[in-house]
């Protein structure tokens, strides 16, 4: 993980992003969050808040005043009656999700992992797969939130539904979230069933899949001609009981091997072995794609979320569904024309349009295609291409993984733009809370 280390400096999860903070800040309330906005306003400092670093970007990064929630962490307030619980920003999701399972609620959606905090979460419009849901931004239905003047604004339906619009998807742009009260739905189980297929037969009955699923997503292995398609169904069946020991321990086996051997351990063994001989790399990927099904039964948040121990650097942009596979197949021809063998896999997402300024998928149902590189491997002419090829059907990239973007590229990508700096204007006028990444993809 990444995180605050001995030596005084600050690490993203990738680690291709450092920070030496003058000043670390561990507020255990939001008067102290008050508190310390306000002494850097007087000092004239820039301050920034962590989640826990998942951003591959340089999002987080400060040198001067870095602050972190861990203090703001443990608070989660239930109301059963509307499925609304309020939580500190701080605390992580694969905290927060079985608290809200002991109370009979789930988030309606997650990503592909669950340790990021709520507040960093939303902040970059993290997002899971299925047309027919949302980023976990939009479940947002009230936050606090520390301006740059130190001030509290409290944002709902009632009071400041205005700002409550836009900070949904914050950046980390208009000031320290310390609460957010989320819109949960009741607690539900996912049927999942993972398969790995031709490559060009997923490509042709992927938009069914999507239309038909709840959740559908694939990862083609490139050089293989293969893809592991994953398609999970939202129920309220429960796992069924295993018929004997033997059946049990060969369920476990299966789903260990999808996540633990194949996600984590002989896949970042194969990856060591990839980066010194290249020229293995289309073999390895054989091995990792397999032949193999699994379908399991089980908890949502366990579905939806799994450990990724492997490190690796990412990019993922937001195209229109309705081209997103086209932009896939280019994103191939990308992979094949590299000229060397690449051994992670593209990821191939989908979800609804939601109405957020900055989430990237305002306005639009759309596709999402993430490319990856093994930890410290070239990839940024890889990341190039693929980037002009999402230029073309007006991609939006994800906030928190690598882009080469700027304000100028990105202010016609998004309806709510001039919203989102109308409200930044407002809330931090003095740009209290930027660094220069948001100078590079806000405008200084
Ligand atoms: C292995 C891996 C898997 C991932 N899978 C997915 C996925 O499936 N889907 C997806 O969309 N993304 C995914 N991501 C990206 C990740 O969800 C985002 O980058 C997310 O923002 C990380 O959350 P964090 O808590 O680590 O925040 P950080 O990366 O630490 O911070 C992100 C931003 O949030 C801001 N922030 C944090 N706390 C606050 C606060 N209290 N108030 C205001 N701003 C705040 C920070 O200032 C920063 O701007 C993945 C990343 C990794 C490394």
């Amino acid at each position: 993980m990444g995180g605050l280390r001995a030596d005084g400096t600050w690490r993203n999860w990738a680690g291709n992003q450092v920070a030496r903070p003058a000043r670390v800040e561990r507020p255990g309330s939001e008067e102290e969050v008050s508190a310390l906005v306000r002494r850097a306003a007087t000092e004239g400092r820039r301050v920034r808040v962590v989640g826990t670093g998942h951003s591959f970007t340089g999002i987080a990064v400060s040198d001067d005043v870095l602050v972190t929630l861990d203090g703001l962490a443990d608070r989660v307030e239930v109301d059963v009656a509307s499925g609304r619980v309020r939580v500190d920003a701080g605390m992580r999701l694969d905290v927060l999700n079985p608290r809200l399972l002991d109370a009979g609620l789930a988030l309606p959606n997650l990503g592909d992992i669950a340790v990021q905090t709520v507040a960093g979460a939303i902040s970059t419009s993290t997002h899971g797969t299925g047309l027919g849901f949302r980023s976990i931004a939009d479940a947002v239905v009230g936050l606090r939130v520390v301006t740059g003047d130190g001030f509290v604004v409290a944002c709902d339906g009632g009071q400041n539904a205005d700002l409550l619009h836009v900070a949904r998807v914050g950046l980390g742009a208009l000031g320290i979230v310390t609460e957010v009260t989320l819109q949960c739905v009741p607690a539900f189980n996912l049927h999942a069933v993972e398969e790995v297929r031709p490559v060009d037969e997923v490509l042709e009955s992927f938009a069914d899949h999507a239309a038909a699923t709840d959740h559908a997503e694939f990862f083609w292995m490139p050089h293989t001609g293969r893809a592991l398609l994953k398609r999970n169904t939202r129920t309220t069946e429960a796992p069924s009981p295993p018929r004997n020991r033997r059946h049990a321990l060969r369920r476990r086996w299966k789903r260990f091997k999808n996540e633990e051997v194949m996600a984590n351990a002989v896949f970042g063994a194969l990856n060591h072995l990839g980066r010194l001989r290249p020229s293995l790399v289309p073999r390895l990927n054989g091995l990792v794609a397999g032949d193999g099904r699994a379908e399991y039964l089980t908890t949502s948040y366990e579905v939806f979320a799994s450990p990724r121990r492997v490190r690796f650097y990412e990019m993922e942009y937001a195209v229109p569904v309705d081209c997103g596979l086209e932009a896939f197949r280019r994103v191939q021809e990308v992979v094949d024309g590299l000229g060397r063998p690449i051994s992670f896999p593209v990821e191939y997402r989908v979800l609804g349009a939601d109405d957020i300024p900055l989430s990237t998928a305002s306005g639009r149902d759309t596709a999402y295609i993430a490319v990856h590189v093994f930890r410290g491997t070239p990839h940024e002419d890889y990341f190039r291409a693929v980037e002009a090829v999402m230029d073309d059907h007006g991609g939006r990239p994800h906030w928190g993984k690598l882009h080469f973007q700027s304000a100028a590229t990105l202010a016609d990508r998004y309806p709510g733009w001039e919203a989102f700096l109308a409200a930044r204007d407002r809330l931090d006028p003095e740009r209290r809370f930027s660094n220069d990444y948001l100078d590079r993809v806000l405008g200084a």
